[in-house]
């Protein structure tokens, strides 16, 4: 037997009666043992996240097995490296408690713990977003919340933001198709969505995208089932990736790039760092790297994934960003956001520590502060007594011309660049019939929830856009009141 004891290692005499005058008086202020348990148990919760809140996740192992060395010097990604790795998925708009299965994109976060720090790629399982400008940002999850005044999510102003950001059109395509409803997180694919730079040992300069696909294929449900099960389990997938771990069936992915050459981004025919489009395979196909299995579950579910701080921010060398709007900004905001959330030294948690590499520099103190240096450390650089030293050689950093006077101004259009060209070809060129059908269901269900007449009106010129056959569909069976499934439509995410 152990016995319980106090947050300073007192052993606690009764852990079930608190400290009364008399056994029906008042309870006593200076029962420090009921006090730590209540302050403690008061205090468990941090924030959640400001999107992405509900999650899951779990650990395993990457492989590369063949060589892109000519594209990067990353050591993560030569030949024959293998690096622990840590994936966490979620829902976007969602709180903590929503059900896993409400129509959404897919969170998708991969940690790799490589020799060189940790390297995170915080993606989804969409290759585009919905906006393309970081500005944007907060005000795009506001829409997709909830109301200030009711606290209910609302169709209208979900539909207000994106069909008056018609840049999200692509991605709207995509959500409100079948992928908007995955079967589980371990049957979907995942992207960088944003464009990397990769640099190799010469300081030759690419520009990749990552495609992550899954071997157990890409599955998804339908609306109906969703709807089943977020009212059975509102933890369908979180249950079962930890039951699939649990029984040995362990989750792979293959790992791709898209490797497009440094100079081809000034002439390409879509800007290759606008996230609202992707590079089509055909003009640069997928390259593999290697994969990953997800083979052990977390120990504790708070600690190593509730705790885990993802960042675009954590680069290693021969890997860097690009000019894209978006990531520059996430760059800036998912450090901040995890300070805010966690506090100031969450890298210092077990979870956000490299786990290969050592960590060297002169922060000290701060809230939590838990490692710390020897007693002749120096706090301060230049200084002549522990030589270490900021190398550019070993930093690997990219980087790329760029010129003109500081403005507020939407990035510059290539050839064939609009908001709704790509979104088109999806449902044109990739959707079958069978899904083309479940689309209008689904947005016909969608328009039937919208209260504000001009924002009807903005939903059929956002859809004709995409494919003008689209539009006229929807606007028919509105006319015609074909549509009889999804009459009782909800905001995304609630239901259909
Ligand atoms: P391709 O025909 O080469 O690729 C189409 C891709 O669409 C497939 O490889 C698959 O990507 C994805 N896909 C298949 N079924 C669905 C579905 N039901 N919902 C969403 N995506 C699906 O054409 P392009 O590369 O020229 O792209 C055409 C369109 O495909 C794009 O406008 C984009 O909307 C979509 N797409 C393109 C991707 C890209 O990186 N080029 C990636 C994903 C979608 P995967 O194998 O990655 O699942």
């Amino acid at each position: 037997m152990t016995n319980i004891t106090t947050q300073s290692g007192s052993p606690i005499g009764e852990n079930e009666h608190s400290l009364t005058t008399g056994p029906d008086g008042v309870t006593a202020l200076h029962d420090r043992v009921l006090v730590e348990k209540l302050a403690a148990f008061n205090r468990e919760r941090v924030p959640e996240r400001n999107p992405h809140a509900k999650g899951g996740g779990a650990f395993g192992e990457f492989e590369v097995t063949e060589d892109v060395s000519a594209y990067t010097r990353a050591a993560v990604f030569q030949p024959g490296a293998k690096s622990e790795v840590l994936q966490r998925n979620s829902s976007v708009a969602g709180e903590q408690g929503s059900p896993d299965t409400w129509r959404d994109v897919r969170g998708y976060a991969l940690r790799f713990y490589t020799t060189e720090g940790n390297y995170d790629i915080v993606g989804n399982n969409t290759p585009v977003f919905f906006i393309r400008d970081g500005i944007k940002f907060p005000d795009f999850i506001h829409s997709q919340k909830r109301l200030g005044g009711s606290g209910l999510r609302d169709a209208d102003m979900q539909w207000d933001f994106w069909t008056l950001s018609p840049e999200s059109a692509h991605q709207v395509t995509y959500l409100m198709g079948d992928r908007g409803l995955s079967r589980s997180w371990r049957e979907l694919n995942g992207y960088s969505s944003h464009t990397y730079q990769w640099i190799n040992a010469e300081g030759g300069r690419y520009w990749v995208q990552y495609h992550f696909k899954s071997r157990q294929g890409v599955h998804n449900i339908t609306a109906e089932e969703a709807e089943k099960i977020a009212g059975v389990d509102a933890d369908y997938y979180r249950r079962d990736l930890h039951d699939a771990i649990e029984r040995g069936d362990f989750p792979t992915w293959d790992v791709f790039v898209q490797i497009m050459p440094y100079e081809d981004a000034k002439t390409y025919r879509f800007n290759p760092f606008d996230i609202t489009k992707v590079w089509p395979h055909a003009d640069y196909p997928l390259v593999k790297v290697g994969h990953y299995t997800l083979n052990r579950n977390p120990v504790n579910f708070f600690a190593q994934i509730e705790q885990a701080a993802f960042s675009p921010s954590n680069l290693v060398p021969g890997i860097d960003i690009s000019p894209d709007k978006m990531l520059m900004a996430r760059v800036f905001s998912y450090p901040d956001a995890q300070r805010a959330r966690i506090g100031t030294n969450y890298n210092q948690l077990p979870v956000n520590q490299p786990h290969a590499a050592e960590v060297h520099n002169y922060e000290h103190e701060g809230h939590m502060r838990y490692q710390f240096s020897d007693a002749t450390a120096r706090t301060y650089a230049p200084n002549s007594y522990d030589g270490l030293v900021a190398d550019p050689v070993a930093a690997g950093e990219g980087g790329w011309e760029t010129d003109g006077e500081l403005v507020r101004a939407a990035q510059t259009l290539h050839s064939e660049d609009d908001d709704f060209g790509q979104a088109g070809t999806l449902y044109r060129e990739v959707y079958d019939d069978g899904a083309k059908a479940r689309l209008l269901e689904t947005l016909v269900g969608q328009y039937s929830a919208l209260t504000v007449d001009r924002i009807k009106e903005r939903f059929i010129w956002y859809w004709t856009s995409v494919d003008s056959d689209l539009g006229a569909k929807i606007t028919d069976a509105l006319t015609t009141g074909a549509h009889t499934a999804n009459a009782e439509a909800q905001p995304v995410s609630v239901g259909e």
